[in-house]
């Protein structure tokens, strides 16, 4: 069974690159269950070891977002609630001598960094901790320092086969020994990520690029821990007109995009595609999504985002919504349903779902629009052309023909007055559509001013 997680540290609101990450993972399972008819696990895990960042309300926003984007988990970790599990990895390591203690602060840290890169050395560390006797550490310890600890790298080639970026080999001899507890005891990222991938049986890790080097780190310690490495997939960050894409920057957060308007689908359907030579499908759901992808696809380039991109794509999302879809989506807005036939005519109109209530308004309000006069003189007399019957699609066009008959006008002269009084808007859904939709008393009314 395939499974696949996503990790976000709950120190911040959800943007782009973090939903394109979940959406990913997720779709990566879909294909793959579509492709070999195995079913999937999705684990949603918070990264919420570092307790002074992390934050309640940035949690429920994970979860929010990832409810509104419709990817639903199977699993919830919190990396907060299994720090005795670090501890004894940790107790073990230490025991095993993989890992090692360290002393020096953060300043000696980048005053040794800043020496080697002026020799145009790489800031590699230089393992001092590693060269410590027992005797100097108690000294250190007795100076009130406090030790941290680094896992201690085999200088040896580490490869994989990544999804994205094929095969991938790092030598441990030019990467530093990772720091994998603080001073104060709190663990870092690195480690407890992979004593989690283990433990929950993580089969396929897909992250952005910025943890190629992690990567090769983290397999050493999948090897420590005698577990099987998961299979990588590390597709290139986007990049904006800001640049590479971060929380830091002030991206567009997942709820900005949602206040805008912009479908959770629209993101996914581009997201899909961006960094791929395919172009964009129009999908209402994840399945359908999931069969078009492929995440060998992606190329190494970075892909361009901008937001625009998707305020483009958002009407063809909309547009194309299934009636219940749409009426879903109302009902989450505490909005009245609609009726297929409402949607019919004013779909073509709409950049997004807020769009609906404007023509709601329009079609079924009781008032009656202000035209300019020759206009309504023009409606009085051509009121009394309309076919008998209920409306249907067919109305407008028989009303107008005989319009042309009795009056001489056509074209603007004729359409322009009639969508003034019927819609008070000089642009707006196909009358022929409408006018069923507004209905005869409405009509007349409307007509007659
Ligand atoms: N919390 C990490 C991040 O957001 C997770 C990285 C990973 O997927 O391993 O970057």
């Amino acid at each position: 069974m395939i499974v696949v997680r996503f990790a976000p540290s709950p120190t911040g609101y959800m943007h782009i690159g973090n939903l394109r990450t979940a959406l990913l993972n997720y779709l990566f399972a879909l294909s793959a269950k579509k492709r070999t008819g195995e079913d999937f696990s999705f684990v949603l895990r918070m990264d919420d070891t570092d307790t002074e960042r992390s934050k309640p309300e940035y949690e429920q926003a994970v979860y929010e977002d990832m409810r509104w984007l419709g990817i639903s988990w199977d699993r919830l970790e919190h990396q907060s609630k299994r720090l005795d599990r670090y501890n004894q990895v940790l107790e073990d390591f230490k025991k095993r001598g993989l890992v090692y203690a360290c002393y020096e602060t953060a300043e000696e840290l980048e005053y040794k960094r800043r020496r080697q890169r002026a020799r145009g050395l790489p800031p590699v560390y230089d393992r001092a901790g590693l060269k410590l006797s027992e005797e100097e550490k108690k000294e250190l310890e007795a100076q009130g320092r406090k030790p941290h600890y680094r896992f201690k790298l085999e200088h040896k080639e580490t490869s994989w086969d990544d999804i994205v970026r094929g095969h991938c080999s790092y030598n441990g001899a030019h990467l530093s020994d990772p720091i994998i507890v603080r001073e104060d005891g709190t663990f870092p990222y690195m480690l407890p990520s992979v004593i989690d991938d283990v433990d929950f049986g993580i089969t396929h890790i897909i992250r952005g690029e910025d943890h190629v080097t992690n990567t090769a780190v983290q397999i050493q310690m999948f090897e420590a821990l005698g577990a099987k490495v998961p299979v990588f997939g590390h597709p290139p960050l986007l990049t904006g007109r800001e640049g590479k894409l971060s929380k830091r920057l002030g991206s567009l957060s997942s709820r900005e995009l949602r206040d805008e308007g912009i479908e959770p689908m629209t993101i996914a359907c581009l997201l899909a595609r961006l960094g791929t030579s395919d172009p964009v499908v129009v999908c209402h759901q994840w399945d359908e999504l999931g069969d078009h992808f492929d995440l060998t696809l992606f190329g190494r380039a970075q892909p361009h985002f901008d937001t625009e991109d998707l305020f483009k794509l958002n009407p063809r999302i909309v547009r194309s919504m299934p009636l219940a879809e749409v009426n879903a989506r109302l009902k989450e807005r505490g909005e009245p349903e609609i009726s297929e036939a409402f949607w019919a005519a004013i779909s073509p109109n709409i950049d997004k779902i807020a769009d609906i209530a404007q023509w709601e308004k329009i079609c079924f309000h009781d008032d009656v629009y202000q035209i300019d006069e020759a206009d309504r003189s023009f409606c009085r007399q051509v009121v009394d052309f309309l076919p008998e019957g209920d409306f249907d699609e067919t109305t407008f066009g028989l009303w107008t023909t005989l319009i042309k008959e009795k009056t001489g006008k056509k074209g603007k002269d004729l359409f322009h007055p009639i969508r003034m009084a019927l819609t008070g808007r000089e642009q707006g859904p196909e009358l022929k559509m409408l006018l069923p939709v507004i209905g005869r008393e409405k009509t007349i009314m409307r007509m007659q001013g």
